[in-house]
């Protein structure tokens, strides 16, 4: 029998995952159906018993029910537990796995197909929202020399070092917009974790930051040359990414989670890439 699975979000009418989990399974051999539900806000978890009523065996769950996917879940990951949130869910019997796969495909676009180690390099992190959270531990694992992490409201930034502190082994902090022009600094890694992008707005990042040959990552995708990847431009980063791999990976995460086997992802990778101009 075919097996069934899905995205939910709201709203959800972009979504790449159906295109994305449908070609992982042709190309494994794999039977699945894949579909994407529009939840109702306030109805997250009666959505969901729907489609286990109805064979589901697994989701994918993006905005805005991230939070909602983490509370509904019988059986936690240490990865979802740390971020606070589920972006993949599985229906075992009457348990409800949750995996937050988001910073792991971050940093395997990242390390393994941008060729980029972080290991012993300087790394600058915007944002301390849901996919910032999520990129913690995966980053700290990647053992930078020193990772700083950067938010408009200074208390999140705080709060996400304070939480994250125990599991840093390089140099690791926090400071203002501010504090991080003052300090002129120039980082291997920049990355945009901040969804600023998606109204076309720029975070208050100086150009002093990119070092010249550094990589700079954007999490939004589609967007073509955001405003943060034209600042980085402009300021010399040799290497310009969109979050369209990290797309892609987090996917396969699920999907091997799910199904026992991983797909092969740069193909989908080139299929989905806007070009950054
Ligand atoms: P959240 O809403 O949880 O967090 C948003 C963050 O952006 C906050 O830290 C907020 O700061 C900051 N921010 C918003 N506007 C500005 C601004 N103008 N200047 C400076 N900081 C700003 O969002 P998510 O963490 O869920 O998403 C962040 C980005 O990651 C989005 O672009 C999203 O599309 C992308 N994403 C990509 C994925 C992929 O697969 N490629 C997967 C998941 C997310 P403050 O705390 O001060 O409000």
């Amino acid at each position: 029998m075919t097996d069934k699975y899905a995205v939910i979000g709201n709203p959800i009418g972009h979504t790449k995952s159906p295109l994305i989990h449908a070609t992982f399974a042709r190309q494994t051999g794999q039977d699945i159906d894949y579909l994407a539900i529009e939840g109702e806000i306030g109805h997250f978890a009666e959505n969901v018993e729907t489609f286990r009523r109805d064979g589901g065996r697994g989701m994918n769950v993006t905005a805005p029910f991230k939070l909602e996917a983490f509370d509904y879940a019988t059986d936690l990951s240490e990865q979802a537990r740390l971020a606070g949130a589920a972006n993949a869910l599985k229906f075992e019997g009457g348990r409800i796995f949750a995996q937050n796969f988001d910073g792991v495909g971050l940093t395997r676009d990242i390390v393994s197909n941008l060729a980029f180690t972080m290991r012993g390099r300087r790394v600058l992190l915007l944002g301390a929202g849901g996919a910032a959270r999520g990129a913690m531990l995966p980053f700290l694992n990647e053992r930078p020399a020193k990772l700083v992490l950067v938010n408009r409201t200074v208390s999140k930034a705080q709060a996400l070092f304070e939480q994250f502190k125990p599991y840093a082994e390089g140099d690791f902090s926090w400071c203002s917009y501010s504090e991080l022009a003052e300090a002129a600094e120039p980082f291997d890694l920049v990355v945009n974790a901040t969804s600023a992008s998606l109204r076309g707005e720029l975070p208050p990042v100086p150009v002093g930051v990119f070092a010249s040959g550094g990589v700079a990552y954007e999490l939004a995708y589609g967007k073509g040359l955001t405003p943060f990847l034209k600042r980085a431009q402009d300021a010399g980063a040799a290497q310009l990414a969109d979050g369209v791999g990290m797309l892609v990976e987090q996917a396969a995460e699920s999907f091997e989670w799910w199904r026992g086997v991983r797909p092969e992802t740069a193909t989908m990778i080139r299929t989905l890439t806007v070009p950054l101009r």
